[in-house]
């Protein structure tokens, strides 16, 4: 589609950037991997009356559901349990992703066009290959709904939230200087990056305060922190 053009952010989405991210969006796509980005863009997308499309696969298994500003939320439906299994401990099934995108794509494309009908929440099993269109329901208790927006006032910021993937820990750095932080581990180190970010040995930290690390344990994540950027 010749009439396209894209254009990249490299951020992290946090309660922080989520406005910055999305600000002139007409709709938001949810390709995450982790439940607290999906429920913060519940939120943003609640608080601006904007529809985004949930899509989230696992093992075998994929969701997929439409929100619009008229149907019920990603927190009317879905809560934010712990310990639930992750790519890393459960995997996936690449066709699963692969279905669940183009599902998602298809309800976007209705929302866009004005022929979406209303909001199902599609599950996808390859066990059997089935797909299961489930009756969705406002939630009168849900937080967001009423207008309490805990994941995109930062209520609900994690110190140091597990990624579900290959053990990657993030920090928030109020303050960081980049610069500074890239002159003193240039001294021990090569220090990769570009404009707003760097890559050094296992930790990338961005200019709006992200520190990604990836490490074995929450632990060690923290002692890099402490070792290479200084607590
Ligand atoms: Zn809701």
């Amino acid at each position: 589609n010749s009439g396209i053009s894209l254009f990249t952010i490299v951020d992290d989405v946090n309660f922080r950037s989520m406005a910055k991210i999305a600000q002139g969006a007409s709709i938001i796509l949810d390709c995450t991997d982790n439940l607290y980005t999906r429920f913060l863009i519940n939120d943003y997308a609640r608080k601006n009356g904007i529809p985004w499309v949930h899509a989230g696969a696992i093992q075998r298994q994929a969701n997929v559901m439409a929100v619009t500003p008229e149907t019920p939320c990603f927190a009317c439906t879905f809560a934010h349990p712990a310990g639930l299994p992750t790519c890393d401990t459960g995997g996936i099934v690449a066709s699963a992703s692969v279905i669940a995108a183009a599902l998602q794509a298809a309800e976007a494309l209705k929302i866009l066009i004005g022929t979406f009908e209303g909001q199902k929440l599609y599950a996808l099993s390859l066990e059997d290959n089935t797909l299961r269109s489930v009756t969705t329901a406002h939630n009168q208790k849900c937080p967001a709904c009423r207008g309490r927006y805990d994941y995109l006032s930062g209520k609900k910021e994690p110190k140091a939230i597990t990624c579900q993937c290959s053990g990657l820990y993030h920090f928030y750095q109020h303050g960081i200087e980049l610069e500074a932080l890239k002159e003193k581990l240039s001294a021990l180190g090569e220090v990769r990056g570009s404009h707003g970010y760097l890559i050094f040995d296992n930790i990338s930290a961005f200019a709006n305060g992200r520190i990604n690390v990836r490490a074995a344990s929450l632990a060690q994540a923290k002692s890099a922190i402490a070792k290479y950027v200084g607590a």
